[in-house]
């Protein structure tokens, strides 16, 4: 991440100091490698397309280790690197360690003269590697998957929050990026994985002095600029916190959203889609150049251009779940069938302006209008606590302190059963109560205000999304919310088709409806998790049904 944060804050400073060296244990870099030759020589060299595609992305995600990400961030914030300053010495050691990880990873070269370096202001170097794509209708396309790996060095008055004239490793900053990339390229190339479009792995030098490597990139790049159709920054993600990954950028290209969720993410992992864009990492020099460019990131934090940002403090374990996620998207974003064009709106979207593009529906009035309680310890009804004024259920009679024993003849021993028969009922409800001082059970006929609600979901669409929308308003009790759909979830397949738009779910949603389905299946992507949910329609039983598939 690029000086200065919004915030600067004091923090006693800390040193852990770390040697290369017990890092790089010889014993083990072997056991090691010869473990990993032991379990990919069991498989086929290639993998194509359907079932077999996500055996292939099973292997690859398991290739990524939480040891082999700890063994890069361990070399590469050594103090033997005195914090990576672009063109010191350290800085050069460390382009030297990633040359020799990528030659070793079998990729092409692809600086200036069949090298992997483009060296640029003196002793500045950034590092380039190419995947060629093999679908010959897109490898022409190129993908720019890039990590800084310069940091500050010891730290000046422009860069730094001190104390300064210490060594600042930049664990987090970029180490962490960069030996995610590395974990990235190995599980691809281990894999014999070959992507539709091409690849080109970028380390930028000197980010920490103004965007330098990556900006020289743009001014003499490698690939023709034109043929550069997407780029991801992969900058400080080595402190995942709360299982919170920040995806920044989904906004410039329409459609970029929907391929950055994923169905893999563990359960406390989520995605965090910013809307914060701003000129603060090497994704905004591609911005500026009309390339739709994403950025991946776990968060700023105390140690923050500080000499105390180490390898000690960094979640090794979240960085493992975040290089995966990695894996996946990368590859996705690869074989994609289409990538989405630029869109240049997306500075114009911030955070102010998403709180009122996301407002939600405020809720409905209600069809009977009462509130009830359910009396403890008993197997029965609920009661009534409270009758609205001016309410159908006033209006038919209803009373403070009577019990709903049955509604529609269907007994209400379960408390969704009551709003959701209400919900759904076309004109009127018949409740059978009990009420204090009469003998006899009451039937009471109640019309319903409002018309029925089946689904009980309202949508808006994103105009940076083409294939979901959005939920704005979950009814409660309805089959949406039992279904455990969620305000601000994407809805983004109806029965196991993609979308096109609010109005092609409108419609299609209406024609399901009119066929008096029990059941329809939507794909809804909820904080960057896709899953399938089964919503029920169909007549209710007094037991509740199990929604969720
Ligand atoms: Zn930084």
């Amino acid at each position: 991440m690029q000086f200065p944060p919004p915030v600067a804050r004091r923090y006693p400073w800390r040193r852990f100091p770390v040697s290369a060296q017990s890092w790089l244990q010889p014993k083990r870099v072997v056991f090691l490698a010869a473990a990993v030759a032991v379990f990919f020589a069991t498989l086929p060299t290639h993998f194509t397309a359907g079932a077999e595609e996500n055996l292939w992305l099973d292997v690859a995600r398991a290739s990524v280790t939480a040891d082999e990400l700890l063994r890069h961030v361990g070399v590469l914030a050594d103090d033997i690197f005195e914090g990576r300053e672009t063109g010191s010495r350290g800085g050069r050691a460390a382009a030297k360690y990633i040359a020799e990880k990528l030659k070793e990873a079998g990729l092409q070269p692809a600086g200036p003269n069949q090298t992997f370096v483009q060296p640029f202001s003196g002793n500045s170097q950034n590092l380039l590697a190419l995947l060629p794509g093999k679908d010959p209708d897109v490898q022409g396309e190129t993908l720019i998957i890039g990590a800084h790996y310069d940091h500050v060095g010891y730290g000046t008055r422009r860069n730094s929050y001190g104390p300064r004239g210490y060594i600042h490793n930049g664990a987090d900053d970029n180490a962490s990026g960069v030996a995610a990339l590395l974990e990235v390229i190995d599980a691809v190339m281990q894999t014999g994985y070959q992507p539709r479009r091409s690849m080109l792995f970028a380390f930028w030098d000197g980010e920490e002095k103004g965007l330098l490597g990556s900006k020289h990139w743009v001014s003499s790049p490698t690939v023709s600029l034109k043929d550069v159709r997407l780029a991801l920054n992969i900058d400080m993600v080595g402190r995942l916190d709360g299982g919170r990954i920040e995806v920044g950028g989904t906004r410039t290209g329409r459609g970029l959203r929907h391929l950055m969720s994923s169905p893999q993410l563990s359960e406390t992992t989520w995605l965090d889609f910013s809307w914060e864009y701003k000129e603060n990492g090497d994704h905004w020099t591609f911005f500026q150049a009309g390339v739709p460019s994403l950025y991946v990131h776990t968060g700023l934090h105390d140690d923050y251009h500080r000499p105390s940002d180490d390898v000690e403090k960094l979640n090794i374990e979240g960085m493992r779940e975040v290089t995966q996620y990695l894996v996946e998207q990368i590859c996705e974003l690869a074989d994609a069938e289409q990538l989405p064009d630029f869109r240049s709106e997306a500075t114009l979207d911030t955070p102010q302006t998403r709180r009122r593009q996301e407002k939600t529906l405020p809720a409905l009035s209600p069809r009977l209008g009462f509130d009830w309680k359910i009396l403890s310890g008993k197997n029965t009804g609920p009661s009534v606590k409270r009758v609205h004024r001016q309410s159908a259920a006033g209006r038919a009679g209803l009373k403070r302190g009577d019990r709903i024993v049955s509604a529609d003849n269907l007994p209400c021993t379960e408390p969704w059963l009551l709003p959701a028969i209400a919900l759904t009922s076309p004109a009127e409800l018949t409740l059978e109560i009990e009420r204090a001082g009469t003998d006899m059970p009451l039937a009471l006929v109640i019309p319903l205000q409002g018309a029925p609600i089946r689904l009980g979901l309202s949508w808006r669409e994103d105009p940076a999304e083409h294939q979901s929308v959005y939920v704005t308003r979950v009814v409660p009790y309805s089959a949406a919310a039992r279904a455990g759909i969620k305000l601000h979830d994407r809805i983004c397949a109806l029965d196991r088709e993609s979308i096109n738009g609010s109005n092609d779910l409108l419609v299609r949603m209406q024609a399901l409806l009119a066929e008096g389905r029990d059941n329809i299946v939507l794909k809804i992507e909820s904080r960057g998790a896709l899953r399938e949910v089964m919503v029920p329609l169909g007549a209710f039983e007094t037991s509740r049904p199990d929604a969720t598939l």
